[in-house]
């Protein structure tokens, strides 16, 4: 437990350093009252936004509860944060979130925790909507498991004037959603109809 907590702060002291060194380079002075503390601030916010990396979100999902339980299950507007890999930038949106168990549930908190595990990494939202659907299907044992990703990109909002205000929207269907279109364009309703009164 102590050599644990000694990697942690380690970890800490060097994303501080790293900081320090960042606002150095462009120009800033860390040393002037208002960025004094930054460093530690930022190296707090890091180790929080990607604790992600240290666990396997799926394994939220091994206790579940069996109930024989067949038909869909979906989740709308569960709350995503993460951070783009390309530009270390949040994005921000929400996660749909739906399965066709086999027999055995998970709890709506367990499908939040999951979404949230992987979120908090280094990410493109494409492949945590993949995640999210494989750890489903296969955490679950489900029959089929579709993900609908919608978040609005920092990096986008910031950087480019033409991609202001527009939402990425990212999609993953596993199981019987991949090998159904019937089944999937019910669910994609239910998704839809969720998103349209937005
Ligand atoms: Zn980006």
């Amino acid at each position: 437990m102590d050599e644990q907590h000694d990697a942690q702060n380690e970890a800490r002291q060097r994303i501080a350093r790293a900081v320090r060194e960042i606002l150095l380079a462009v120009g800033e002075d860390p040393d002037r009252d208002g960025l004094l503390e930054t460093p530690e601030r930022v190296a707090d916010a890091f180790t929080q936004l990607f604790s992600g990396l240290h666990e396997d979100p799926a394994r939220h999902l091994e206790g579940g509860f069996a109930e024989g339980a067949r038909d869909l299950v979906l989740i709308r507007d569960l709350p995503v944060a993460s951070v783009c890999e390309h530009h270390l930038l949040p994005f921000a949106g929400k996660a749909h979130v739906g399965y066709m168990p086999d027999g055995r549930l998970a709890g709506f908190s367990e499908l939040a925790r999951v979404v949230d595990g992987y979120a908090r990494r280094p990410q493109i939202q494409e492949r945590l909507t993949a995640q999210v659907a494989d750890a489903l299907l296969h955490g679950l044992d489900a029959s089929g498991a579709i993900v609908v990703v919608e978040a609005t990109h920092t990096c986008m909002v910031m950087r480019h004037a033409e991609t202001t205000g527009s939402t990425a929207v990212t999609y993953a269907a596993r199981g019987v959603f991949e090998e159904d279109s019937g089944h999937r364009a019910e669910v994609l309703a239910l998704m839809l109809r969720g998103m349209a009164s937005n």
